[in-house]
């Protein structure tokens, strides 16, 4: 039969499949080709795979054994459990008895979660039942079950030697029997109503017995670099495993090929974006502002710092364009680094710029970088000259100040939008750094790049506060390079988490215990996520549903009871900028006590007295959201709190998560893992979609190993014109369009 069918033909080219059954694997899963078939991979979960096992009358079957059991279905009893503490547990349970036709003996086996069931096979009907065979309260019972239905009369001897391809469409006694002829595990498809698993896998196993081996596009050299099996022993393996190790090789070779496929798209991008691009060589100086910043700081840079400084040290050096993420949890010190690499351009004579996404952000790096710069008397003259260029600069100002720009007379300009425009015109930037790049368009990014007028590119350092797993920024930032400052500066008190119900009587002690830090000069943050009651979301409360905790009430109801002492400011995206820098001037001062806020306090806002940040309503915000905000207190040298309020805390993962660790990016893991890497991005719109198998938490290792691997191909054979069948791959797995939704620029 083999050498029948070809990868590309469409699924009618399989026996027994129609025009109608065609129609519902487009329809439903997206099924046109036999390639697409066999790429409709199982389920990877725990426990999908199942051990095929063998026929035999229930007499003869031990504890623990996996069997099968044809006989009829004599009853059904359908029921709901009482669930156990945490909502875990079966939510239906449909409990069938079956009487082996073998020696007519009776057997339970119990499905959970499968409602359908009983319609589906009513009393009387012939099926088989695989299952593990265990003594359950008493009671031998079939476990983990599976239910084939059975053609009414045949008896499973004779079926058994029946070839199952001609009839495929039917759901025969012989798919069930030669299942479980041959050992091995089956597979269980994502699967439809219209389309069960079992349905699935016969075509499958159809398409498989009639397809020629299949050629392996992957260098040898390659291959055996990671002991990787072939393609098509992979392919085979993933829906026909003969073991559970097999499984494992398959899964590896295949989430290997999207990887390596993926990158190798995002890098030769890269490469044919810059092919013409000429960067700067500006190696740092031994005796410039830059060493002189390391030379004169109050405190050691840690060693996160340290190896993120040689890093850009030998990217500033290199006459390629620089092209690096520094990424690092709040507090974990950019700033430095980012000040170090600008001082590094402007020892060449060269201006720096750093972009921030707004007002407040772009003030706060201006005047942290005052501070930092302040040995090497900024501002004074002879020192480095660091500008604030924003919108709401009065014109004359400006204009001022944009002379003294197009002069060269600023070393460094911090600010926002405002720093794209055409008429901020330093004459030979060096660096441009971008802080919160996710905030940006990759347009924003080209426009500042696109400042210098020589055809040259200034170095580009992008920084961001949300950590993401390596593995994610490896692939979605996969033109980048990325340096990770995963160390905070020591010293830093941590911060506790408390998570309570929105109801719980420990409410009052913490408006006490705010009351006593803000004697003390401490401040508190209260967080709401919506602004007012307009907000129609509502949540379970005790009467009945309530409104989410609304900034503006919070704030009324505290600043005239809990908190009638104190000094209650409020802060949300409704005012005005010029009322929210305000507002936020007067917190940070130590005007407000506590400020009601929403999450526009989220990025980067720095008050080191801020010691308590309080969240209502906690469960409408997601993880890296509630550590932003966490992040929001720990600043200074006083111990600090963070209290998460939800109306059921109870099994949240995301809440529970946040009180187990402070480390971002371990809850970007979790995040990730609970989310799955589709959710934190349109992933329509984005190259993640094309990766079926691969999850970039759990194949870290494999994500770090195809990006080495496409690198190093591409710098043999920049378009794999000796790799003919990899180009294959690459458009076989990677849409173009989506790429260019991960692309940074
Ligand atoms: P972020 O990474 O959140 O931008 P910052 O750069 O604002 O962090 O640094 C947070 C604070 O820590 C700043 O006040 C900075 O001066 C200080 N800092 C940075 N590096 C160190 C260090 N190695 N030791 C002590 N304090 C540091
Ligand atoms: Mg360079």
């Amino acid at each position: 039969m083999a050498g029948r069918l070809d990868l590309s033909d469409p699924v009618t080219a399989l026996p027994g499949v129609g025009a109608r059954l065609a129609e519902l694997l487009a329809e439903h899963l997206g099924v046109r080709t036999v390639a697409d078939l066999l790429a409709h991979y199982p389920s990877q979960e725990p426990g999908k795979y199942r051990e095929r096992a063998a026929v035999k009358p229930l007499g003869e079957a031990r504890i623990g054994e996996t069997l099968t059991v044809i006989g009829r279905i004599e009853g059904w009893h359908a029921f709901t459990p009482r669930r156990r503490r945490g909502g875990k547990g079966p939510k239906h349970i449909a409990r069938a008895t079956v009487r082996d036709e073998g020696d007519g003996q009776a057997i339970a086996a119990p499905f959970f979660n499968q409602p359908w069931l009983p319609g589906r096979h009513p009393q009387g009907a012939r099926v088989a039942v695989t299952g593990r065979l265990e003594r359950y309260r008493g009671e031998l019972q079939l476990r983990s079950a599976r239910l084939t239905p059975l053609a009414h009369d045949a008896p499973a001897g004779d079926a058994a030697g029946a070839g199952n391809g001609a009839s495929a469409d039917a759901a025969g006694a012989g798919d069930a029997a030669a299942d479980d002829a041959d050992g091995g595990l089956l597979a269980t498809y994502p699967a439809t109503a219209a389309l069960p698993s079992e349905r699935i896998a016969r075509l499958v196993r159809t398409a498989l017995e009639l397809l020629p081996p299949l050629p392996d596009p992957l260098p040898a050299a390659l291959r055996q670099r990671h002991g990787l099996v072939c393609r098509d022993t992979a392919l085979r393996h993933i829906h026909v495993p003969p073991d559970r190790e097999a499984v494992r090789r398959a899964r590896d070779r295949l989430v290997y090929d999207e990887l390596l496929a993926l990158q190798l798209a995002i890098q030769q991008r890269r490469s044919e974006r810059e092919q013409d691009a000429r960067g700067l060589a500006q190696p740092p100086a031994p005796d410039g502002w830059a060493a002189g910043l390391l030379a004169g700081l109050p405190f050691a840079p840690t060693g996160a710092q340290r190896h993120a400084i040689a890093e850009l040290h030998a990217d500033l050096g290199a006459a390629g364009p620089m092209h690096r993420l520094l990424q690092g949890d709040v507090g974990s010190g950019k700033t430095l680094v980012a000040a170090w690499a600008m001082l590094a351009a402007v020892d060449h004579g060269r201006q720096a710029a750093l972009m921030a996404p707004t007002e407040v952000l772009a003030e706060q790096h201006h005047r942290t970088l005052q501070a930092l710069l302040a040995p090497l008397g900024v501002g004074a003259p002879g020192g480095p000259r660091v500008e604030l260029v924003t919108g709401s600069l009065p014109a004359r100002q400006l204009r001022g100040l944009l002379a003294e720009v197009a002069a060269g007379e600023v070393d460094v300009l911090v600010g926002t939008h405002a720093l794209l425009e055409q008429r901020v015109a330093p004459p030979d930037l060096g660096l441009v750094v971008v802080d919160e790049q996710h905030r940006f368009g990759v347009e924003h990014r080209i426009r500042l790049r696109d400042k210098r007028d020589d055809g040259h590119h200034p170095d580009v350092l992008v920084m961001t506060a949300t950590p993401i797993p390596r593995s994610l920024a490896l692939t979605l930032y996969g033109d980048l390079d990325v340096t990770t400052l995963d160390e905070l500066p020591p010293g830093r008190q941590p911060v506790t988490t408390t998570v309570l119900r929105s109801d719980s009587p420990r409410r009052a002690n913490l408006e006490r215990f705010v009351r006593e830090r803000a004697a003390e000069g401490e401040r508190a943050f209260w967080v709401c996520p919506a602004v007012d009651a307009s907000e129609v979301a509502t949540v379970p409360g005790p009467e009945g549903e309530r409104s989410i905790a609304s900034a503006v009430e919070t704030a009324d109801h505290l600043a005239q009871g809990p908190f009638a002492d104190l000094a209650v400011g409020l802060v949300h995206g409704r005012l005005s900028a010029a009322e929210r820098e305000a507002v936020m001037d007067d917190f940070r001062r130590g005007a407000l006590d506590v400020l009601v806020a929403t999450t526009v306090v989220e990025v980067g806002v720095d008050v080191p007295e801020a010691t308590v940040m309080v969240v209502e309503d906690a469960d409408r915000f997601g993880i890296s959201q509630l550590h932003q905000l966490r992040g929001r207190v720990g600043r200074g040298r006083a111990r600090s709190h963070c209290v998460l309020f939800a109306a059921e805390p109870e099994g949240n993962r995301r809440l529970e998560a946040l009180s187990a660790t402070t480390d971002g990016f371990a809850l970007a893991e979790t995040d990730l893992e609970l989310r799955g890497e589709g959710s934190l991005f349109d992933t329509r719109q984005s190259g993640l979609a094309d990766l079926r198998l691969a999850r970039l938490v759990r194949d870290g290792a494999w994500v770090a190993r195809a990006r080495e691997d496409a690198r190093r191909l591409l710098a043999d054979d920049p378009v794999l014109a000796d790799h003919p069948e990899l180009h294959a791959v690459v458009r076989g797995h990677v849409d173009p369009e989506r790429l260019a939704a991960l692309d940074s620029g």
